[in-house]
C-alpha cells in the first residue's frame, strides 16, 4: 500500500510537464460533457454565456460635478524648483533660489480614465500525483465553466483563482512510468554503475597500483540514482497513479485606458503618467454611461469612444463586472524666469508638484558662479 503524504504533491505545478516529451497521451483524458474542447496545457478563454437575467442598464453619472481649475502660487513654483535642484547632486541651487520669475502660465490638462474590470475563465486538463484525493468523474454531470462559484473579487484589482472542475477527477496509471513509480536511470542506462572515470575501467593506475577511487573494481556507483539503476518518476512522484482532472482558471483583470488632452505647453504628455491630479469626476457602476456635459468636447468624444470600445471588446471573451470612469485635472504650470540676464523655462505639474526642466543653467558643480 502507498503511504499518503500530505501537502507537497497538491501544490506541484499542474501542467508544467505536459508540453514536454512526457506529455500525456490524448487518450488519457475522458470526454466530459460540456468540456469537449478542453486541451492539456491550456486552451483559449471561454466566452461567457448570455445572461439569463436582463443586464442592468447603465445610469447617468453624478450631476453638476465641479469643473473648476486650481492654480499654483509663485512660492509653490519656486519651492518645487528648489527642491528639484537640490535633488540633483550636480545642480547648483542658485538659479532656482535667485532666478526671477517673469511669467507663470497654466496649461492644466484633463485626464480621462476608463477602467473595465473583467472576469475571464479558461479550462485545461491537468494531473497531479494521486495520494488519495476524491475521485468523482461521472458521479454527476460537471457544472458549466461559468456556473462554478468563484470567490468574490476585489473590484479593479488583478487576481486569479484556480480550482478543479467538480465531477471531472479520475485516477489513471501514470503515463511517465507506465504505472511503475520508477524509471530507469538515464545516466547509467539502468545498471546502477558506470565505468570508473579515474582508471577508465582498468582497475589500475600507473602500472600495478590499484585504483583507489573504485578499489580496483573498474566501475563506480552512479551518483544520479545512488547505484539503484532507477529513479523516482518525477510526474507521479513515485505514486504510480495520477489524479487527472479539468482545471478551471478564473482571472480578474483591470483594463485601464487613459486619454490626456494635448496641450501646447511643451511638456511631453508622457510625463503626466507619473503624477495625480485633482479628481473632478468619478462614476463607478456595472456599465458606465458615456460622459455628458463636460466642458471639453475632446474629453466627451474620447469617453464615448473608449466606453463603446471597452464594452464591445471585453464582453466577447470575458464578463464585465464593473466599470469606472474618472476625470482628473492635472495642474501644469509653465514658469519662465531669468537668471544672469538669460531666460529659462521649467514646468511644475501634478498634485506632487513634480518639476521638469529642459535646460538648467548651472549644471556642473565647478561652474556654479
Ligand atoms: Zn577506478
Ligand atoms: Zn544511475
Ligand atoms: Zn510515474
Amino acid at each position: 500500500m502507498e503511504t499518503i503524504t500530505e501537502g507537497h504533491a497538491m501544490f506541484a505545478p499542474p501542467v508544467a510537464e505536459s508540453q514536454g516529451p512526457s506529455a500525456p497521451p490524448a487518450g488519457m483524458f475522458d470526454s466530459m460533457p460540456g468540456y469537449e474542447g478542453t486541451l492539456a496545457g491550456g486552451g483559449g478563454f471561454l466566452p461567457p454565456p448570455m445572461p439569463s437575467y436582463p443586464a442592468p442598464q447603465p445610469s447617468p453619472g453624478p450631476e453638476h460635478p465641479q469643473w473648476n481649475i486650481p492654480s499654483i502660487t509663485e512660492d509653490t513654483a519656486r519651492d518645487a524648483f528648489i527642491l528639484y535642484a537640490s535633488s540633483k547632486c550636480c545642480y547648483s541651487s542658485a538659479p532656482a533660489k535667485n532666478g526671477v520669475i517673469t511669467n507663470m502660465e497654466a496649461f492644466n490638462t484633463y485626464r480621462y480614465r476608463l477602467e473595465t474590470f473583467t472576469e475571464s475563465r479558461s479550462t485545461e486538463w491537468s494531473h497531479e500525483p494521486y495520494h488519495g484525493q476524491p475521485v468523482d468523474a461521472y458521479a454527476q454531470q460537471p457544472p458549466g465553466p461559468w456556473e462554478i462559484p468563484a470567490r468574490a473579487p476585489v473590484f479593479f484589482k488583478d487576481d486569479e483563482q484556480k480550482m478543479k472542475v467538480p465531477y471531472t477527477s479520475s485516477m489513471k496509471p501514470c503515463h511517465g512510468c507506465v504505472g511503475m513509480g520508477r524509471k530507469p536511470c538515464k545516466d547509467c542506462a539502468g545498471s546502477g554503475n558506470k565505468v570508473c572515470w579515474v582508471c577508465n575501467g582498468s582497475g589500475y593506475r600507473h602500472g600495478d597500483d590499484r585504483c583507489n577511487h573504485c578499489s580496483g573494481r573498474g566501475r563506480e556507483n552512479c551518483i544520479h540514482c545512488h547505484g539503484q539503476g532507477s529513479k523516482q518518476c518525477e510526474i507521479c512522484h513515485g505514486k504510480q497513479q495520477l489524479l487527472v482532472y479539468i482545471n478551471l482558471t478564473v482571472k480578474w483583470t483591470n483594463n485601464s485606458e487613459d486619454y490626456v488632452v494635448e496641450q501646447s505647453s511643451g511638456l511631453q504628455v508622457a510625463n503626466l503618467s507619473k503624477v495625480t491630479g485633482k479628481e473632478l469626476f468619478r462614476d463607478s457602476q456595472y456599465m458606465v454611461y458615456p460622459l455628458m456635459g463636460f466642458p471639453d468636447p475632446t474629453v466627451v468624444q474620447a469617453a464615448q469612444r473608449l466606453v463603446g470600445d471597452h464594452q464591445a471588446r471585453f464582453s466577447q471573451t470575458s464578463r464585465i463586472l464593473q466599470q469606472r470612469q474618472t476625470i482628473e485635472l492635472i495642474p501644469v504650470t509653465k514658469v519662465t524666469y531669468t537668471w544672469k540676464g538669460k531666460t529659462y523655462i521649467y514646468f511644475v505639474y501634478g498634485n506632487e508638484f513634480k518639476v521638469h526642466v529642459n535646460d538648467y543653467p548651472a549644471k556642473c558643480c565647478c561652474s556654479v558662479m
